[in-house]
């Protein structure tokens, strides 16, 4: 039985991760879960799947989980941690051989990084990890002998179709992205879309940041640099498509010209069991592409003029330093202004490239170095949303 820890257990991925373990009686045990806020998902969790160890954001949300499980009649609770050494604690867990990554954001950032040193195996889903720290999280895997297993879908559809070839024999990479809601959206209304249009995304439900990336395509920005990182491939090697049907989840063209796509309904269950039981592939009747309902698969070339964050994340890949990391904490701070309707759709993309502009060129040597271009990039990020905000209040 595999022994997994989760981070983000309470998130979009981390719920279908526990919905997997559930389809599979027998073949997993939890031994640790870390959440932020939502006790009371945690402690429903808890309940089902007794682990040994948990951890939330903060020393109030402990407390209160330790009330809510005692009221809930369980007789030992788990030892109960918070914040950064708590997500570490759970992720370095001693009987865990797995780590789910699955907290959004930077804050996922330390404790994968643990994971990765302490030799655990790691199914990757929190892919700010590798946009902030990606050559530092690679040396570790490398250095450890260890592979992380994505569970991004468009990553675990190149991972399954480079199965049948060597790195060598890889001509490029080609990620399929959905186009979002505004893919054909007039360019002006785009500009001033509600957090409510842009939270419609048309195929996949997700948490609400990476919703709101995929709305401009900084998540498929995101995705070259993982890709690029997850796969030792040139950023010239990595194309992007418009797909809008997402059921080609990503391609690997070869040097013969022979395409492998790999296929699937748009089920993030199937690529978390897939990183869960790799090397083994186990049988689903859960998830199965209906082919009666699948009439047909388009393809577009992306605009960058209509997503502009996609060629910012090239220009921080090529930079890199703290560019990468400075791409994704100012995006995380723009989305979550955008979000509270404090900058326009329009506006994430302006203070990401302000940003870029102002982020000096440094060496990150350390995951520290990281954290600090983290910071420094959302002080940055947070004054260009206050002028934004304040232009905008004023017109
Ligand atoms: P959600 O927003 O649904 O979940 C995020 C998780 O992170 C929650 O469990 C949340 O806890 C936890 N979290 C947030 N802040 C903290 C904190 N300060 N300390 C500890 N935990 C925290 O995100 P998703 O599940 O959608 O995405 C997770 C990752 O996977 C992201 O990196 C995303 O880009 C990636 N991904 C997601 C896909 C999807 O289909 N959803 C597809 C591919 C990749 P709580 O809710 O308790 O506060």
């Amino acid at each position: 039985m595999k022994q997994i820890a989760i981070l983000g257990s309470t998130g979009s991925i981390g719920r279908q991760t526990l919905a997997v373990v559930d389809a599979m009686p027998g073949q997993f045990s939890v031994v640790g879960l870390s959440a932020g806020n939502n006790v009371e998902e945690l402690a429903k969790q808890i309940l089902r799947h007794h682990p040994e160890l948990v951890s939330v954001a903060t020393a109030a949300v402990a407390a209160n989980l330790a009330e809510r499980l005692r009221a809930a009649g369980l007789a030992k609770l788990p030892e109960i941690q918070h914040g950064t050494s708590g997500m570490i604690a759970v992720a370095t867990h001693p009987s865990a051989t797995t780590l789910v990554s699955a907290a959004v954001g930077v804050v996922g950032l330390e404790a994968t990084y643990a994971a990765v040193k302490a030799g655990k195996q790691v199914a990757l889903s929190n892919k700010e990890v590798l946009v902030a720290a990606g050559e530092i999280v690679m040396a570790a895997a490398r250095q450890g002998g260890i592979e992380l297993l994505p569970v991004d879908s468009e990553h675990n559809a190149i991972h399954q179709c480079l199965r049948a070839g060597k790195h060598a024999e890889v001509k490029r990479l080609i990620l399929t992205a959905s186009g979002g809601p505004f893919r054909k959206t007039p360019l002006a209304e785009m500009a001033a879309a509600t957090p409510e249009q842009a939270l419609a995304h048309p195929n996949w439900r997700m948490g609400r940041r990476i919703t709101i990336d995929s709305a401009t395509l900084v998540n498929k920005g995101f995705e070259v640099i993982e890709a690029h990182w997850l796969f030792g491939m040139r950023p010239d090697q990595i194309d992007v498509v418009i797909h809008p049907q997402s059921t080609i989840h990503s391609m690997v063209e070869y040097v013969d010209g022979s395409i492998l796509a790999q296929l699937g309904p748009t089920d993030m269950r199937m690529p978390i069991q897939y990183a869960l039981t790799y090397p083994e592939r186990a049988a689903s009747n859960e998830v199965a592409l209906d082919w009666t309902k699948l009439r047909r698969l388009d393809f577009e070339k992306v605009s960058t003029r209509r997503f502009p964050c996609l060629r910012l994340a090239r220009e921080a890949l090529r930079k890199m330093g703290a560019y990468p990391a400075a791409f994704n904490a100012a995006d995380e701070v723009a989305v979550e202004a955008f979000l509270e309707r404090r900058i326009p759709f329009s506006g994430i993309a302006e203070v990401i490239e302000r940003v870029l502009t102002r982020t000096p060129k440094v060496k990150m040597a350390a995951i520290g170095d990281v954290l600090a271009a983290d910071s420094e990039a959302r002080r940055m990020a947070r004054e260009e949303v206050e002028r934004k905000a304040a232009r905008t209040a004023v017109a």
